[in-house]
C-alpha cells in the first residue's frame, strides 16, 4: 500500500496515518517528524531546518525529498508507506513519483481531508503535545480530563509546537494554499486523488479511509484469506492462489510479484498448477513407466528360461 495524505495543516492527517499504519501494518512516514527528531537530535539537518520551521515557512525540496526517501529505501517500507505532509510542492511530488519509478513501486493513491479553513485554524492552534509520550490532544476539541496533565503518562508538560504558534500558523497556510493546494489538481490528473471530508469523529473519518483504501487499492485482497504466521512457503502461497483462493502472504514486494506471475499465468491460460509441482509430476510418471518396462522384460526372460530348461530335460529323457 502506497498512500500519501493531503490537507492543510491539521486537518488530521498525522492522527489518520497513525491509524492506517497500525492497520494495514505499513510504517507512517511524516517528513515534519523526520525533522522535527533531527532538530532534537541536533543533528547537521536539524540544524539547517530549526529555523525555517519555527518560522513556519517550508523547508528547501531537495533536503526535504532526501530525508524522506531515505526512509522509503528503507526495510520497514517494502510493504508500502504512508506518506504525511509529503509531498508539499509540486517539484517534490515529481520527485517522489520519479524515484518511486527508480523502485518499481509507483504512488497508488492521494487522499485529500477537505476540512472548513476556520475549523483549520482552531486546530491548529488549539493543538498540545505531551513532551514525554507524544499524546496529543486539542485545547477546543479534545482537551485531557484533567487541565495541563497527560492522560497517558501523568506528565504536567503539555506543550505547544513553536510553528503551532498565531503567527507561524499563518505563515504555515499561507505556504499550504500557495504551494501544496496545487497537488490537488497534480494527483487528479493521475487519477489518484480521493477526497475525504475531514470534519467529524476520529473513527468515522478512519472508517471512510479505509473504505476507500479497502475497495481501491486491496480488490485482490477482498477475496484474501490473510496468513498471519507467514510460515508457509512461496510455492504454497502460489497454489492457493491458483487453485481458486487467494491468498495473501504479506511479504510486500515478494507479494505482489507472486500475485502478478499467478494472475499472468491465468490470464495466458496456462494450467493453474504451478510449474514445480507439474515437472514432478511428469518425472513420476516416467519412472513408473520406465520401471513397468523392466519388470516385463524380467518376466518373459523368466519364461523363456524356463522353457529352455523344460525343452533340455525333455531332450534328455528321450535319450
Ligand atoms: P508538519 O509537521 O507536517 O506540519 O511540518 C512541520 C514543518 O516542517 C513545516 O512547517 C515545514 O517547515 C517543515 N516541513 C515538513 N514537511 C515538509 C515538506 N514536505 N516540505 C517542506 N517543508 C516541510
Amino acid at each position: 500500500m502506497r498512500i500519501v495524505l493531503l490537507g492543510a495543516p491539521g486537518c488530521g492527517k498525522g492522527t489518520q496515518a497513525k491509524l492506517m499504519a497500525g492497520k494495514y501494518r505499513v510504517p507512517q512516514i511524516s517528513s515534519g517528524e523526520l525533522l522535527r527528531q533531527a532538530v532534537s537530535e541536533k543533528t547537521e539537518l536539524g540544524k539547517r531546518v530549526e529555523s525555517i520551521m519555527a518560522s513556519g515557512e517550508l523547508v528547501s525540496d531537495d533536503i526535504v525529498t532526501d530525508a524522506v526517501t531515505e526512509r522509503l529505501r528503507s526495510n520497514e517500507s517494502k510493504r508500502g508507506f504512508v506518506l504525511d505532509g509529503f509531498p508539499r510542492t509540486i517539484p517534490q511530488a515529481q520527485q517522489l513519483d520519479t524515484r518511486l519509478g527508480w523502485m518499481n513501486r509507483p504512488l497508488q493513491l492521494a487522499l485529500y481531508f477537505s476540512l472548513d479553513p476556520a475549523v483549520v485554524v482552531k486546530r491548529t492552534l488549539g493543538r498540545l503535545e505531551c513532551a514525554k509520550c507524544g499524546a496529543s490532544y486539542n485545547r477546543y476539541f479534545s482537551p485531557p480530563a484533567k487541565r495541563g496533565i497527560c492522560e497517558h503518562c501523568g506528565s504536567k508538560e503539555l506543550v505547544q509546537r513553536p510553528d503551532d504558534r498565531q503567527h507561524a500558523v499563518r505563515a504555515r497556510l499561507d505556504a499550504y494554499e500557495q504551494d501544496t493546494a496545487p497537488l490537488i489538481t497534480y494527483f487528479r490528473a493521475q487519477h489518484k486523488l480521493r477526497t475525504v471530508e475531514g470534519e467529524g469523529d476520529i473513527q468515522d473519518i478512519f472508517k471512510r479511509i479505509c473504505e476507500i483504501v479497502d475497495t481501491e487499492i486491496r480488490p485482490l485482497e477482498t477475496k484474501v484469506i490473510a496468513i498471519e504466521t507467514g510460515r508457509e512457503s512461496r510455492s504454497d502461497a502460489l497454489t492457493l492462489i491458483s487453485g481458486g483462493k487467494v491468498v495473501r502472504k504479506d511479504t510486500g514486494a515478494d507479494n505482489d510479484k507472486a500475485v502478478g506471475q499467478v494472475k499472468r499465468r491465468l490470464v495466458a491460460g496456462d494450467s493453474q498448477k504451478p510449474a514445480g509441482k507439474k515437472a514432478t509430476k511428469k518425472k513420476v510418471v516416467k519412472k513408473k513407466a520406465v520401471q513397468k518396462k523392466v519388470a516385463k522384460k524380467k518376466v518373459v526372460k523368466k519364461k523363456a528360461a524356463r522353457k529352455k530348461a523344460a525343452k533340455k530335460k525333455v531332450v534328455k529323457k528321450k535319450s
